[in-house]
């Protein structure tokens, strides 16, 4: 159902490949049991078929890793730093850690960005919305695209889904 001609994160149409796209939706309260997943083919070049395996991070995978790197840091203190009183270790130490970490963090997550004419350095396509029937049977997807005339094609390529609602394209 997806148009193959063109890739579908930078619009190349230079040796385009269809690769699976591996979506998921978090629900709003982000619980991993209840997360959404579909798997739909998408055309990518070469240099952008790293972005289709490349999920955005979500918070809580944020504050995971920025949880990790402080007790990392506190470790490190307690084990090569000053000695110091245990006070100093909390309100001193402590917060010096999470915000290093935090730092860290996005700094990391800052410089991922696009190359050259990509339109994501994550992955291009997104799974806004499902439409579902209980329990598990999805009649509606709402897909959005980083790349504005790729988003235009599939929704000509699904015209009849797009208009029996099925179907919704949005630019991401
Ligand atoms: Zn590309």
């Amino acid at each position: 159902m997806a148009p193959a001609d063109s890739c579908c994160n930078c619009g190349s149409t230079d040796k385009v490949k269809m690769t699976d796209t591996d979506l998921r939706r978090m629900p709003a309260m982000g619980l991993a049991g209840a997360e959404i997943k579909i798997v739909l083919p998408f055309p990518y070049c070469k240099e952008c078929v790293p972005s289709a395996k490349r999920r955005r991070p979500g918070a809580l995978g944020i504050l995971a890793i920025n949880s990790l790197i402080t007790a990392v840091l506190a470790m490190c203190w307690i084990f090569y730093g000053p000695l110091v009183s245990e006070e100093t270790m909390i309100y001193v130490v402590c917060p010096a850690s999470f915000l290093l970490s935090l730092i860290l963090v996005f700094g990391f997550y800052g410089m991922r960005r696009p190359s050259g004419s990509q339109t994501s350095y994550y992955q291009p396509v997104k799974l806004k919305n499902t439409g579902h029937k209980w329990p598990a049977d999805i009649t509606g997807l709402e897909l959005a695209f980083t790349n504005k005339p790729y988003a235009n094609s599939f929704t000509n390529a699904n015209k009849d889904a797009v208009s029996s609602n099925a179907l919704k394209v949005s630019n991401a």
